[in-house]
């Protein structure tokens, strides 16, 4: 854990009017709620912020407020680059390495501009001025309602704020159910439900948002794709071009499948290999102490947290398969 003292958050703040918000390459919904949320924060406390994302990210986010003024990098970058070059200040949200920024990581390590990070991946790289890091956090959702109340206190916090906050705790706790969550996760939520969310609003926005070529397609996955390693408690998908084609895949369609085999009894690794032109994009999840960050760190170019991380191959599907199955017995 390394967390800097809200004097010096304050000290750089109070220097700062233009302010960047960074996340992550392919923007899950604790990025997107935890950067709309500081966005929010900042604006009213009368900043000139701006979010910029490396890509896009699932429309079923589009609700979010503030989700009409974020940048995309790869369809603006002059206005991106530009907004970087010029600011006084960058949040750098939910990641730990530039690398996780694909070419957006060149913008910012040209600029000379302080950089705040707030996240709860392992062991991030050296990047930042100051930090507001905690691995044991749910979310970074939840270190960003710390800090922000750290700031400026509970009442600052209203509807728009918390609505984004409560959206990416949910998901990186998967509904509240991962060993990450503990009462003082649920004393948070209780204080954003105050300021008037409607939870079952939230969840349905997220999660009844599937089109019926994704819940088809979970469906083959289900059905025709998922393998276990033999003798092992490992199960995995694996999926490609073709495959995903087929169901006319749009990002975010794969998001979750890789949990789904947990519910069989005993099953402690799941991972998810999804084929693209460039790569094979790679989900792992594991229960309990099996280390998942320093698996893909190690063989697959990736990283993340113990219980979830990703990671990426440039051989074949096959090869990445066949390299997984033998590697994962390693873990045993
Ligand atoms: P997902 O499987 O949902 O893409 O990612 C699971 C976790 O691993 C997320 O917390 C994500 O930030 C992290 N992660 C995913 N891909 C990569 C990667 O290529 N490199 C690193 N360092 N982390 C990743
Ligand atoms: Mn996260």
């Amino acid at each position: 854990m390394q967390k800097d003292s809200f004097r010096s958050f304050k000290a750089i703040l109070r220097k700062s009017e233009k302010i960047a918000i960074v996340t992550h390459w392919s923007p899950d919904v604790d990025a997107m709620g935890s950067s709309l949320a500081l966005y929010q924060f900042l604006l009213k406390t009368g900043k000139k912020p701006q979010v910029i994302v490396p890509n896009g990210y699932p429309d079923f986010l589009d609700w979010m407020p503030g989700n009409n003024k974020v940048i995309n990098f790869q369809d603006n970058e002059k206005k991106a680059s530009k907004f970087i070059a010029e600011c006084d200040l960058i949040f750098t949200l939910d990641f730990n390495s530039y690398k996780r920024l694909e070419k957006l990581g060149e913008e910012l390590d040209k600029s000379p501009a302080p950089k705040i990070l707030i996240d709860h991946h392992q062991e991030p790289d050296n990047f930042a001025t100051l930090h507001y890091h905690d691995v044991k956090a749910s979310s970074t959702c939840e270190l960003v309602y710390e800090f922000i109340v750290g700031l400026e206190g509970k009442k600052i916090v209203d509807a728009k704020i918390a609505a984004c906050l409560y959206t990416g705790i949910m998901t990186d706790t998967g509904s509240f159910r991962y060993p990450s969550v503990t009462d003082y996760t649920h004393e948070i939520l209780g204080e954003l439900l105050r300021t008037g969310i409607k939870p079952s609003e939230i969840h349905s926005a997220v999660y009844d948002s599937y089109s019926l070529d994704r819940i088809k397609l979970l469906g083959f996955a289900l059905n025709e794709k998922l393998k276990v390693v033999e003798g092992y408690p490992v199960a995995y998908f694996t999926l490609s071009e073709k495959e995903l084609a087929r169901f006319n895949y749009r990002k975010g369609d794969t998001e979750g499948l890789v949990n789904y085999p947990f519910s069989i009894k005993g099953i402690k690794v799941c991972a998810l290999f999804n084929e693209t032109e460039e790569q094979v994009k790679i989900s792992f999840r594991s229960k309990g102490k099996i280390d998942m960050n320093k698996f893909a760190r190690k063989y697959f170019n990736g990283g993340g947290h113990i219980n979830a991380a990703g990671g990426r191959s440039l051989e074949s599907l096959k090869e990445t398969e066949n390299k997984f199955t033998e590697l994962v017995k390693t873990l045993f």
